[in-house]
């Protein structure tokens, strides 16, 4: 499917100077680029009126299914200015596919996969000069679609405003990778099978505010969820997935049952592991066992997982009965190394995940 972007560049966009100072600190999700992209859905139209325009605000009803009913989806992903100088993302068509099945859960019209990679690179071209220089620096882009019709009905919507903005973040963790405490909530879960636990939408975050909260107040970065039957397996964070380095060198994570988000950084750690020698199992995770086995010392690393933090290692896991601590190590950090390696374009691009915008 071909559609052209109609480009109307924005008539009073940021200096360069103020630009300059906005990109010295931006810290994440605070700063945002001169343009955005937006696309229309309508039942029996089809996808119309793409265009990539000065960002602003979007003009909504009271009426919007969206605002009552919460059908939305989003996606994130980097784009980066890697090592030759071009600009690039990293695996956007596995963004751009995973949207689709988000949509599908949502009962969303399904965004063509060309028209999704070509709204980002419509944008980074545009807004290019907002991508950080620095190292650890890149520009953050956030496709995201909802459910426009205006109607109080319960039903799928048939209409939908697609819309991509852009935000250019500094470094996730400045002066050094820090471990991340987490707080292992036993009171709330984010996912029960059959739910939507796999779709990238806004309602699952909604959702994971008050355990989020709760880890806060406990000192803690980031919840972990367990599964929504027992509780007792592990299925991810909020916003991250989890691995758990043992020291026979298996990297075990818990298996995409459809109550845990498919990260990309999740698929792309498992395919570098792999390359490296390592053994990953992809299998039920109790919390029992995360327990007795970082005390018994044969778990030996565990990490966190996500295109923002890329990867982190694990530090404090708290609940309300008890705490240990784990420390980071080498497996973490050589993962880390090796996929930030790739999409910075330092090394050799192998499993031809590096999208080139320019
Ligand atoms: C986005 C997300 C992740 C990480 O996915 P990436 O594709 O690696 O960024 C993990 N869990 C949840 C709940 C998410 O929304």
């Amino acid at each position: 499917m071909s559609i052209d972007f109609e480009i109307h560049p924005n008539p009073q966009p940021v200096s360069d100077i103020e630009r300059a100072a906005l990109l010295t600190d931006p810290g994440f999700g605070r700063v945002f680029t001169d343009h955005m992209v937006t696309v229309r859905y309508a039942e029996g139209k089809g996808w119309y009126d793409a265009r990539v325009e000065a960002r602003g605000p979007i003009a909504i009803d009271p009426a919007s299914a969206v605002l009552h009913y919460a059908q939305e989806i989003f996606e994130g992903l980097k784009a980066y200015h890697a090592a030759d100088g071009s600009i690039t993302m990293f695996r956007p068509d596995a963004n751009a596919a995973r949207f689709r099945r988000s949509a599908e859960r949502m009962a969303m019209a399904q965004l063509p996969e060309e028209l999704f990679l070509g709204s980002l690179d419509a944008l980074v071209r545009l807004d290019r000069q907002w991508i950080p220089t620095d190292e650890g620096g890149s520009l953050y882009l956030r496709p995201f679609m909802y459910a426009s019709e205006v109607f109080l009905g319960v039903k799928p919507s048939s209409e939908y405003l697609y819309v991509v903005i852009a935000s250019p973040v500094g470094a996730y963790f400045k002066g050094g990778v820090k471990p991340v405490a987490l707080w292992v909530s036993q009171e709330y879960t984010r996912a029960a099978p059959g739910g939507t636990g796999a779709a990238k939408c806004g309602g699952n975050y909604a959702a994971s505010l008050s355990a989020q909260a709760e880890a806060s107040e406990h000192g803690c970065d980031q919840v972990v969820f367990l599964d929504g039957v027992e509780r007792r397996y592990v299925d991810e964070l909020g916003g991250m997935n989890v691995f758990f380095v043992y020291d026979d060198g298996t990297l075990v994570t818990p298996a995409l049952t459809g109550t845990i988000l498919p990260g990309i950084t999740r698929d792309s750690v498992i395919t570098l592991a792999r390359d490296q020698g390592l053994t990953v199992v992809e299998r039920p995770y109790s919390f029992d066992e995360w327990k007795a086995d970082a005390a018994s010392g044969r778990l030996r690393e565990a990490f966190a997982c996500g295109t923002a933090a890329v990867i982190t290692p694990i530090g404090r896991v708290a609940w309300p009965d008890g705490e240990f601590t784990m420390t980071g190590g080498e497996v973490t950090e050589r993962l880390r190394g090796e996929l930030v390696d790739i999409q910075r374009g330092r090394v050799a691009d192998r499993h031809g995940w590096v999208h080139r915008v320019s």
